[in-house]
């Protein structure tokens, strides 16, 4: 049985991908966000699937409270196989006006939070040279768009730390690799949706299809399923060669 810790699991991307995993009946998962019924959702997987579930409401914003939560993991199932860096806030606004506040908390929990994490289970996956770090990084971490300068900041932050990481993994059986999802209908989209719908004056659809999808080719959400998917195509053993991608889910975004 292997073991994966997947940050803001209990929402959206997080919550879709641990589905998959436990679906496999082959992984303890390590739930965590800040959903207060976190524990609830938890325990309602562990035992829909029968897989051993822990839940921690580490926040990302400290690093104290994240190596409690990989220590806890290991106490709890034994090591950390594989670490989904998930968690992650999005705010959208002009440079001029964008909040000191909001830039530090994107920086702090897309990007930050990654590298206390990372190092925490890093001397394991070393010893037992089997490692696997996936980090859910987006479009935004390939390209820009306007109004969101901290959130593409902190995504392309990521696809060059999951570079590094590759490297420095790669003599001891670590990969690291960055999922880069276009839109995927979660709650941080229905927010935004929500809140261009207002900026703009448009109805939620017209946001969604002349704003939103504008720049995928496949006018498509990008499914949970196939992002879970692809971690555990990223988390198998086979996939040792694999490393220090970032790869697009993005209904052809990046392609243009
Ligand atoms: P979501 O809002 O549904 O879930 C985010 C999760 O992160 C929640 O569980 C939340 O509690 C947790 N979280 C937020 N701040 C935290 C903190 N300080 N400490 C601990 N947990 C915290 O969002 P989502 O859409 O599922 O996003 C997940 C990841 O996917 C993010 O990194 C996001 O940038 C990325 N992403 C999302 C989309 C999309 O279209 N939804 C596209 C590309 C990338």
């Amino acid at each position: 049985m292997k073991t994966v810790l997947i940050t803001g699991s209990t929402s959206g991307i997080g919550l879709g991908i641990a589905h998959e995993f436990a679906k496999t009946k082959q992984y303890n998962i390590i739930f965590n966000g800040l959903e207060t019924n976190g524990q609830e959702i938890a325990d309602e997987i562990g035992k829909e699937f029968g897989v051993g579930i822990m839940y921690s409401n580490a926040n990302m914003l400290k690093p104290e409270e994240l190596r409690k939560m990989v220590d806890d993991g290991i106490a709890k199932f034994g090591k950390i196989d594989v670490l989904i860096n998930n968690a992650g806030i999005q705010h959208v606004s002009p440079i001029e006006d964008f909040p000191d506040d909001k830039w530090n908390a994107i920086i702090g929990i897309n990007l930050t939070s990654a590298f206390y994490l990372s190092k925490a289970v890093w001397k394991g996956m070393k010893e037992r040279k089997f490692g696997r770090i996936i980090n859910i990084a987006s479009a935004h971490g390939l390209v820009a768009s306007e109004f969101k300068s901290a959130y593409v900041a902190s995504k392309h932050g990521i696809v060059g730390f999951t570079k590094t990481l590759g490297l420095e993994g790669a003599p001891f059986n670590i990969t690291c690799n960055a999922i880069c999802p276009g839109y995927v209908k979660t709650p941080l989209v229905e927010k935004q949706i929500a809140d261009q719908a207002k900026a703009h004056n448009m109805s939620p659809d017209e946001v969604v299809n002349k704003v939103m999808l504008l720049k995928q080719a496949v006018k498509e959400f990008v499914p949970v399923e196939v992002l879970g998917q692809l971690a555990l195509l990223l988390a198998s053993e086979g996939s040792s060669t694999i490393t220090g991608t970032a790869i697009p889910v993005d209904g052809g975004w990046n392609a243009q």
